[in-house]
C-alpha cells in the first residue's frame, strides 16, 4: 500500500401465489393482475475444487421476459455434496435439492441480464456438477417455455425472527463506550516478541487482503488461519463492542506502487463483487453478529490514486489510468459501500490518504469530489458512508507541537520550507478536521466522523525534538522542530526511526471518531528486495534502503529499514523499533 503527494429502493419481491386479492391493512382489497410471462434461462455452473471442498459460481442469464423475484433450483448428483455458505442469494438445501432465492437487491433481472451467485460447498467421494437447473420452476434449456406466474413461496407472514438492526439505527460513533476486538493472531505475534505484551492487548484491524482471507488462509505468510466468521465469533467471545476489517482487494489494486499489488487484474470487477464483497456482506449480515458494531475500512489509497497518480502527473502510472478509465475503483468502492452499508450494524469508513498526499489545494478539493463520486456509484448513496480514515499504514505525525502552518521565520512562511513545500497542513489532526469539513461541503452527511491511524506515527525516542528549530531560516526552523523524522514526507515504506503512536481511543478530538491501529504494528509495508510470492505482491524500490528516490519523494533516500519481508508479513526488527520509539512511551 501507500503513496505520496503529487508534486506541485430496494423492493422486496414477493412471489405471488396466483392472481387473487391482497388485503392491505384489513381495509382495502386490491385485485392483482398477473402477467403471463415467458421464463427462459441459461445457467453456467463452474467450480474450483479441493479435497473435501469447493467454491461454485453460478451465473444465471435471463433470456426470457424481465423477472422481479426468482428462485433457482438444482439437484446435486452426489449425496455427499452440501452447500455450506452462499452469497448473493438465500440458499437452502433439502436432501440433494438446492434452491437459491434472490436477495432484495438482485430480485429484478432484466431481459438479457445475468446475475452471478455462488457458494462454498463440501463433498466427499466425488463432486459432479448438476446437470439441470430451473428458474421459478421452469427448466433452463435456452428454449421458450411459456409459464403461468411463478409458483411457490408464499410471502412470509411474520418477519424473520432475528434480523440485524435496521439501517438508521446506527450509532453516531461506533467506537464510543465499547471495547474493541483484539485480533488473537496479531496478539500472538506481538506476544512472541520480548516486551510485546505491553501492547498486544490493543485492537488492530483484520485485513481482508484477498478472497482466500474470507475463509482464512492457513498457509499464507501474512494472513492467519482465521476467516471472517472466526474473527466475528471470537469477537463475541471477547465481549467486544466493535471489530474492524479492512476491505482491500480492488481490481488492479495499489495502482501507483508495487508492494501491495493484489490478486485481481484491472478488469476483474465482476469477480470483486461476486467473490469478494458479496461473501463478506453475507457473513457480516448474519443476525448472530447483530450485537457487534462491524467497522469496514474501505480500500486504502485507491480513490486518491485516481486523483494524483494518473499519467501526465509526476510518477503517474498506466495502471492508474486503466482503473480510472474502466471505473473499477469508483464502481468497486460504490458497490462495497452499498452492499455493506445496507447492513444495520455495519459502519463504512473510506480511506482518504493523508496530509502529505492531498494536503495541497490542487489535490484537496478534487479528492473530496472523487470520494463523493464513488459514494454514489453502483447504487450507493452518501448514507452508506459513516466517515473517513486518514494516515492508514502511514507515518505522518498526529501533531507537530513545535510548528504551526501559520508560523513565519524572517518574515517567510514555513510553507516555503523544503519539508512543507507549500502544503496547507503540517500534521494529520489539523488535516483530518479540515478535510472533514470539506467532505461535508461536497455532500457527505454532517455527522460523519474521521479516524486517524496512529499505529506507527509516534516518533518518540531520543531523536524527538523538544522545541522549535533555530530561527536561521524556514528550513532550520522546520527541520529542527519537526517530530516526523522522515527524510521526506513522501516516504512510506518501513520507515526507520518511527514509533508506535497514540493507543486506540474513542472520540479523542472534535470531529474525530477514534485513533485506531489499522496497520497492525510489526507487519511489513513491503520487501526490501524482490521476494517471489503467490500473493501478487511486487517489489517497490521505496522499500529498498539503498534507493535514492524519484520525483515523488523529492529524490530522497527511501528511509526504509533493511531486510524487510513482503507486505503484511511479520517484521520483528520493525516491531522492536516501534516499541522503542513509542510516543506516548510504553
Ligand atoms: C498488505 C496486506 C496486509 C496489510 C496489513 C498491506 O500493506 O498488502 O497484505 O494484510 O498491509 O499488514
Amino acid at each position: 500500500m501507500n503513496v505520496w503527494r503529487r508534486l506541485s429502493g430496494q423492493r422486496r419481491a414477493l412471489a405471488l401465489a396466483g392472481a387473487g386479492a391482497l388485503v392491505a391493512g384489513g381495509l382495502v382489497t386490491l385485485p392483482v393482475t398477473v402477467a403471463h410471462a415467458a421464463t427462459q434461462c441459461d445457467v453456467s455452473y463452474t467450480t474450483s475444487d479441493w479435497p473435501g471442498g469447493f467454491t461454485a459460481t453460478v451465473n444465471i442469464k435471463n433470456v426470457g421476459d424481465a423477472l422481479n423475484g426468482w428462485t433457482l433450483g438444482f439437484t446435486f448428483p452426489d449425496g455427499s455434496q452440501r452447500v455450506q455458505q452462499g452469497w448473493s442469494a438465500r440458499w437452502a438445501q433439502s436432501g440433494q435439492n438446492v434452491t437459491a432465492q434472490n436477495e432484495s437487491w438482485n430480485a429484478s433481472l432484466a431481459s438479457g441480464a445475468t446475475t452471478s451467485i455462488g457458494f462454498n460447498g463440501a463433498w466427499s467421494g466425488s463432486n459432479p456438477k448438476p446437470t439441470s437447473f430451473t428458474l421459478n420452476g421452469v427448466t433452463c434449456n435456452g428454449g421458450t417455455t411459456p409459464t403461468t406466474p411463478p409458483p411457490t413461496t408464499p410471502p412470509p407472514t411474520t418477519p424473520p425472527p432475528t434480523t440485524p438492526p435496521p439501517v438508521g439505527s446506527k450509532v453516531d460513533n461506533p467506537y464510543a463506550g465499547v471495547k474493541g476486538y483484539v485480533n488473537p493472531e496479531w496478539k500472538a505475534k506481538a506476544d512472541a516478541e520480548p516486551g510485546g505484551s505491553r501492547v498486544s492487548n490493543n485492537p488492530t484491524a483484520v485485513w481482508l487482503d484477498r478472497i482466500a482471507a474470507i475463509n482464512g488462509t492457513p498457509d499464507s505468510s501474512s494472513n492467519g488461519a482465521f476467516g471472517v466468521r472466526n474473527h466475528l465469533d471470537e469477537a463475541l467471545k471477547q465481549g467486544a463492542g466493535y471489530i474492524q476489517f479492512v476491505i482491500y482487494n480492488l481490481p488492479g489494486r495499489d495502482c501507483a506502487a508495487l508492494a501491495s499489488n493484489g490478486e485481481l487484474g484491472p478488469d476483474e470487477l465482476p469477480r470483486y463483487k461476486a467473490q469478494y464483497i458479496d461473501p463478506i456482506a453475507a457473513i457480516q449480515a448474519d443476525p448472530k453478529y447483530a450485537s457487534l458494531r462491524i467497522i469496514n475500512i474501505i480500500e486504502i489509497d485507491s480513490l486518491p490514486n485516481l486523483v494524483t497518480n494518473t499519467s501526465g502527473q509526476p510518477g503517474g502510472t498506466a495502471m492508474c489510468d486503466t482503473v480510472k478509465a474502466n471505473g473499477a475503483y469508483v464502481n468497486g468502492v460504490g458497490y462495497a459501500l452499498a452492499k455493506l452499508g445496507a447492513i444495520g450494524n455495519v459502519y463504512n469508513y473510506i480511506d482518504a490518504a493523508h496530509h502529505g498526499w492531498i494536503g495541497w489545494d490542487s489535490n484537496f478539493g478534487p479528492t473530496a469530489d472523487m470520494l463523493k463520486s464513488a459514494a454514489v456509484a453502483s447504487g450507493s448513496t452518501v448514507r452508506n458512508v459513516h466517515g473517513f480514515i486518514v494516515n492508514t499504514a502511514n507515518y505522518s505525525a498526529l501533531r507537530e507541537p513545535h510548528i504551526k502552518i501559520t508560523d513565519t521565520v524572517n518574515s517567510q512562511t514555513v510553507r516555503q520550507s523544503k519539508w512543507i513545500d507549500w502544503n496547507q497542513y503540517v500534521d494529520e489532526l489539523s488535516f483530518a478536521q479540515a478535510f472533514r469539513d470539506k467532505l461535508v461541503s461536497v455532500g457527505f452527511e454532517s455527522n460523519i466522523g474521521m479516524l486517524i491511524d496512529t499505529s506507527r506515527n509516534g516518533w518518540g525516542g531520543t531523536a524527538r525534538p523538544t522545541g522549535p528549530g533555530a530561527s536561521t531560516s524556514v528550513d532550520t526552523y522546520v527541520n529542527g522542530g519537526r517530530i516526523d523524522r522522515r527524510l521526506h514526507a513522501g516516504n512510506w515504506c518501513n520507515q526507520a526511526g518511527a514509533g508506535l503512536g497514540e493507543r486506540p481511543k474513542a472520540a479523542p478530538e472534535p470531529g474525530i471518531d477514534a485513533y485506531v491501529w489499522v496497520k497492525p504494528p510489526g507487519e511489513s509495508d513491503g520487501s526490501s528486495t524482490l521476494i517471489p510470492n503467490n500473493e501478487g505482491k511486487g517489489f517497490d524500490r521505496m522499500c529498498d534502503p539503498t534507493y535514492t528516490g524519484n520525483a515523488r519523494n523529492g529524490n530522497s533516500m527511501s528511509g526504509a529499514l533493511p531486510n524487510a519481508p513482503i507486505s503484511g508479513a511479520w517484521f520483528s526488527a520493525q516491531f522492536q523499533e516501534l516499541m522503542r520509539n513509542a510516543y506516548p512511551a510504553l
